[in-house]
């Protein structure tokens, strides 16, 4: 089947935003959001923790969500994105197309995706150990993104962070409780000076 009639399961897609977070802040994207996470993230923004909502699900195909693009990179997220077996295609298309793609995941479910593609770290591991971080990930992924919310998370995944001292790590303060988690995170800083903080851009200028 050619590549631009396979369908994902999507959530929502918009346009022309900047992405928030990460190595990429400040950088106009598009999004496409793919459907369903089974992780469970008390703090999630997405919606998928509730195993009782009823969060969009459509059959798109790639076709169409590509005639939809309008920025030069491409931020697939979720949910979690690896979850669909089409995600690597879905990747390909875009790569096809001249987009630059940057892909977001909990580490949680891996699957072989274009070199060529970005992979955003946010390991939930510590958050649900029934979803341990796919070790392929600390070698393949970009940048790690860590939400903290006790500071515990750092010694967590501490063996990781040190066998793998290239990755970029951003700590995110959890949104719910950022008066507690940005001291918490200066204070990590100042013994972990080569990691950075990063903060959700997009909520602060009210953007997707
Ligand atoms: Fe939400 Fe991400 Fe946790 Fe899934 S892994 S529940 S999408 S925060």
């Amino acid at each position: 089947m050619s590549l631009l009639k396979i369908k994902l399961p999507i959530h929502e897609t918009f346009q022309s935003t900047v992405q928030g977070e990460g190595f990429w802040t400040g950088c106009l994207v598009d999004f496409i959001r793919l459907s369903g996470c089974p992780v469970g993230c008390p703090w999630c923004d997405t919606g998928y923790a509730d195993p009782g909502a009823n969060l969009p699900r459509v059959e798109r195909p790639i076709a169409e969500l590509l005639a939809e693009i309008k920025s030069p990179r491409v931020v697939i997220s979720g949910g979690e994105p690896f979850i669909h077996k089409h995600l690597p295609d879905l990747v390909q298309a875009l790569l096809a197309a001249d987009k630059r793609v940057n892909i977001e995941t909990s580490g949680s479910f891996w699957q072989e995706v274009s070199p060529a593609a970005w992979i955003t770290l946010s390991p939930k591991e510590h958050i649900n150990p029934k979803y341990p971080v796919k070790s392929q990930f600390w070698s393949r992924a970009n940048e790690v993104k860590i939400v903290i919310e006790t500071g515990g998370e750092i010694d967590f995944y501490q063996e990781h962070l040190s066998t793998h001292p290239n990755l970029l790590v951003y700590l995110q303060p959890e949104w719910n409780s950022s008066s507690k988690s940005i001291p918490l995170i200066l204070q990590i800083l100042q013994q972990k000076p080569d990691y950075k903080l990063s903060l959700q851009t997009h909520k602060y200028i009210g953007v997707q």
